[in-house]
């Protein structure tokens, strides 16, 4: 029964102080950009577990190296921060915490995504991986900040992730799923998130008094019109099958009954899996965008402005070899039953930029179920997210599985020693 029983054990030797982690991490969640206390909790977890730990990689960044003599370097990943929300769930470790956000608002923070699981879960690996004797190779275990606003990933490269320590040759990470019954993992070849871009469109026209509109150029109508037209892209311009989206999830404009504005702002999200469908989706935004002011007779000067944020994401795709090797090393320990083949989800993670440096490190991200059909645990950012605890152990045990699966299996003491 090698080796599954005694990670086993070895998960249930654990699980208490994991479940003490875990309530504390809940507890005393922080935002993206913010994660100081998380980042030192999550340094000393892996220190204490042998890793040799450096921190402030890329902001709150903290990698923790584990090497035993030659082999590959396998990189482990999870994420840090936390969501602006009030916690509802009840639960007896819920988290009270305040910030103040990027815009200088005092806001509730609470753990939404399941990210105190997965850094429970990644120290769970940490400890195990470190207590086993049958592999070779380089750990380094990640603690990602602001996955949330998916720049944490882009930032720890630029700080030297890649040159600063050992360059993995695979690097997984998973999430929790509460589409996915508990005990269930879910895998993917190929793209498994999608790609994401946000966009502020400022619909410009003339303000003026509500009783004479013949004398104003009325952005408010515009807006309405050009937020309609985009759903048309969608359902007439995308090809049957491709994904996608054009969400406008905040509008803008005026401030008193009477009186027309110069100009609305437009919040746009859009999401893809593939490029080309990026790209016409951005062109005939701007198109249509255009036409529409056009026809109001709105010129130049007065053309709507589209900016491009920079919080833009590509779509996650994970390596078929590497992929395949994982998803092996699941059905061979856990069975067909708790091991499932998902579709890819419209949501979007930056675990996928770590693979896209040249030369490229496959990667593979995999989903823990943490439902039930009656969805008792709440979705991901509801602010009644509370997944079962005993996921940590499945997480855990699943990061452990997939790193022995891509780590050699070479002895550690040569015999004759
Ligand atoms: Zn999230
Ligand atoms: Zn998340």
């Amino acid at each position: 029964m090698e080796p599954y029983d005694s990670i086993s054990a070895a998960l249930v030797r654990e699980y208490p102080s994991l479940l003490d982690l875990y309530q504390d991490l809940h507890g005393h969640p922080e935002l993206s950009g913010q994660e100081e206390w998380t980042s030192e909790r999550v340094g000393k977890e892996l220190e204490a577990a042998g890793f040799a730990t450096t921190r402030g990689v890329g902001g709150h960044g903290v990698v923790g190296v584990l090497t035993r003599g030659s082999g590959p370097v396998v990189m482990v990943r999870a994420d840090m921060d936390g969501l602006p929300l009030k916690e509802e769930t009840g639960l007896p470790y819920t988290s009270r915490e305040k910030t103040r956000d990027a815009r200088g608002q005092e806001v509730h923070v609470m753990h939404a995504c399941g990210h105190d699981l997965h850094m429970a879960a990644l120290i769970g690996a940490a400890r195990i991986l470190a207590s086993r004797q049958d592999w070779a190779g380089t750990l380094v275990m990640v603690g990602q900040p602001s996955e949330e606003t998916v720049s944490g990933a882009a930032r720890m490269i630029a700080d030297g992730l890649f040159s600063r320590f050992p360059r993995p040759d695979a690097a997984i990470a998973l999430h929790v799923a509460p589409e996915i019954p508990a005990g269930i993992i879910g895998w993917r070849e190929g793209i498994i998130s999608a790609g994401g871009e946000s966009l502020d469109i400022v619909v410009c026209g003339i303000g003026g008094h509500a009783a004479h509109p013949e004398r104003a150029r009325d952005p408010v109508v515009l807006a309405a019109q050009i937020i309609l037209a985009f759903q048309t892209i969608v359902s007439r311009e995308v090809p049957p099958g491709e994904l996608g989206i054009i969400t406008v999830a905040s509008v803008h404009g005026g401030s008193k009954h009477n009186a027309i504005p110069d100009e609305v702002l437009l919040q746009v999200n859009i999401r893809y899996f593939r490029k080309e469908v990026r790209d016409l989706l951005l062109n005939a935004i701007k198109r249509v965008t255009e036409g529409i002011a056009r026809s109001a007779g709105i010129t130049p000067p007065l053309f709507p402005r589209i900016t491009l944020l920079p919080q833009s994401v590509p779509p996650m795709t994970n390596d078929p070899a590497l992929t395949r090797k994982v998803a092996d090393a699941f059905l061979q320990c856990y069975g067909a039953d708790h091991v499932l083949c998902i579709d890819p989800v419209t949501g979007s993670e930056d675990f996928g930029i770590f693979g896209l440096i040249e030369p490229r490190i496959p990667i593979c991200y995999f989903r823990i179920g943490c439902g039930d059909e009656k969805n008792t645990c709440g979705f991901l950012h509801s602010n009644r997210f509370s997944p079962p605890p005993e996921v940590i152990r499945d997480a855990a045990g699943a990061l452990v599985i997939a790193a022995e699966a891509i780590l050699d299996r070479a002895p550690l003491h040569p015999p004759g020693r």
